[in-house]
């Protein structure tokens, strides 16, 4: 009945890791659902979620399972969330945008560049009964505030709610997509004015969510309405723990403030997941930024997929379990 899949996906060991005498793999998979984990103490912990990627799987196959339906749904005026959580480093932004998002081999290519042409596909399976337009805006939530990435200017957007529209973002820049090559460009120069904000405000990416929102707008000729679905892809901060020791000042604020959207995300989850069907339950949207924008994507009738990246190296035991409990929470 939940519209929530969970699934999880192990990168394969870094180099460092590899080279590390100490580290081993503590992954060890039953099938494409369960794999028994073992942490630092050697105890081992089963784990099954809707589908688990291993070292080996392939974007492609995280694609179609995790994120095609959702895309499918887009197209109709279904709204959908895919969701990458983990520890720096854990394989987020691969999964969302593979090595880079201009990346040519096609095999690499990550769930960003496969939904935008999955939705130009989708809409052109329509055509002639239905005129589709796209839309693309890009934000980044840094210390609960919404930065605009197509207009750097736009560094504290504000959250509306509309009977009609549902949850606005007001002022975002939505730039009309023309096609596939055209998504890219814009995702990329998107991403380009990220990294330009981080050497200017000295932060690193794993300290912001950054929000891929598409809007797929459908003009039906015959009954002159028009209906619109959104797809939203959330790249989100690092999960890890900082330690108590040492964290202070900026990088102690902001693991405070992940921390809280994170937990806030995960309650969001939990009490869409957790209600009894028939009774509304109070889904606490308010309580961050982040699950505030995601309202009308989360939860109702939309679909929502989440990928909880991992390290299967043993150096990283701690922070993969609880990644894991957060998808096992949520589902
Ligand atoms: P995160 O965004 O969670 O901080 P990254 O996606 O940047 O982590 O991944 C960290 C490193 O691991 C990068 O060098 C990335 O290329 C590599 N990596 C992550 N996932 C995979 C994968 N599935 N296959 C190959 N390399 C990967
Ligand atoms: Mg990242």
């Amino acid at each position: 009945m939940s519209n929530i899949t969970v699934c999880a996906r192990f990168r394969p060991l870094s180099s460092r890791e590899r080279s590390n005498h100490g580290d081993s793999v503590c992954v060890h998979g039953i099938d494409t659902e369960t794999f028994v984990f073992k942490d630092e103490k050697e105890e081992d912990f089963s784990f099954s979620f809707d589908r688990v990627f291993y070292e080996k799987s392939e974007q492609v196959e995280v694609y179609e399972f995790l994120v095609l339906p959702i895309v499918q749904d887009a197209v109709n005026a279904i709204n959908g969330t895919i969701i990458t959580y983990g520890q720096t480093g854990a394989g987020k932004t691969y999964s969302m945008e593979g090595p880079s998002v201009l990346e040519c081999d096609e095999l690499k290519q990550g769930l960003l560049q496969r939904a935008a042409n999955g939705l130009f596909e989708c809409i052109k399976s329509t055509e002639g009964s239905v005129k589709h337009t796209i839309k693309l805006s890009m934000v980044e939530i840094y210390m609960e505030k919404v930065r605009d990435l197509f207009d750097l200017s736009k560094d504290n957007i504000q959250i509306k709610e509309s009977r009609v529209q549902g949850i606005l973002l007001s002022g975002v820049t939505e730039i009309a997509i023309s096609g596939p090559a055209d998504a890219l460009q814009r995702l990329s120069s998107g991403i380009a004015n990220r990294a330009v904000g981080e050497t200017q405000m000295n932060m690193a990416s794993s300290r912001s969510h950054c929000i891929y929102i598409f809007t797929i707008q459908q003009e039906l000729a015959k009954e002159k309405r028009v209906k619109s679905g959104k797809l939203v892809l959330v790249d989100l901060a690092g999960s890890e723990k900082v330690e108590k020791t040492g964290a202070e000042g900026r990088v102690l604020e902001e693991a405070k403030t992940i921390n809280k959207s994170l937990s806030a995300l995960g309650n969001v989850i939990n009490a869409l997941t957790c209600g009894s069907p028939g009774k509304t339950n109070h889904i606490p949207y308010r309580d961050s930024k982040l699950t505030r924008i995601l309202q009308d994507a989360l939860g109702g009738n939309s679909r929502t997929a989440l990928l909880c990246c991992c390290s299967p190296s043993s150096s990283n035991a701690s922070e993969s379990l609880s990644t894991l409990r957060f998808g096992t929470r949520a589902k």
